[in-house]
């Protein structure tokens, strides 16, 4: 859409987008793929399967199903070979992230980890607001009381 309204720079992707690390020939391919499309500001075409399709690989994806996503893809064979230029080893098909961006920079794995944090710390403040009787608006000396015990390094 932005490339319809005359934008003159656009993201890329190249074929290997979350499977593997990119080659020269994978970054040339995304580079045309996006020249091409970016050129004639053709909005991207949704997948046979449509929306559904599109989800299912997604989520196969954050949820790192590897075989999943490789039978998922439009071409599965691609797909697996993709990911298996960098990462052969079998035990990579259960590993939480892929050559692209490796293990401490997975933004997928990071952005698990970020949720099970929220989640974690939503359960740990219900439990607190159920502990000190489940009141919105907690009398001043009592929380004042607990900022300096906090302060104080009491717990
Ligand atoms: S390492 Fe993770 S975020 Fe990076 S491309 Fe691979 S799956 Fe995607």
């Amino acid at each position: 859409m932005i490339g319809w309204f005359g934008t003159a720079m656009l993201c890329y992707v190249t074929p290997k987008e979350h499977l593997g690390l990119p080659d020269r020939k994978d970054v040339k391919d995304g580079v045309d793929h996006l020249q091409d499309r970016g050129a004639c500001g053709r909005p991207r075409q949704g997948p046979p399967g449509g929306p559904a399709a599109d989800d299912a690989v997604s989520r196969a994806r954050f949820d790192f199903r590897w075989r999943d996503q490789f039978n998922l893809a439009l071409d599965p064979e691609t797909a697996e070979d993709f990911h298996d230029q960098t990462l052969p080893a079998e035990g990579a098909k259960i590993a939480h992230f892929c050559s692209m961006c490796g293990p401490k920079f997975c933004s997928m794995q990071i952005t698990q980890e970020i949720r099970e944090f929220a989640e974690k710390g939503m359960f740990d403040m219900s439990d607190k607001f159920k502990e000190t009787g489940g009141e919105l608006y907690q009398p001043a000396d009592k929380v004042a009381a607990e900022a300096a015990a906090l302060e104080a390094g009491d717990d």
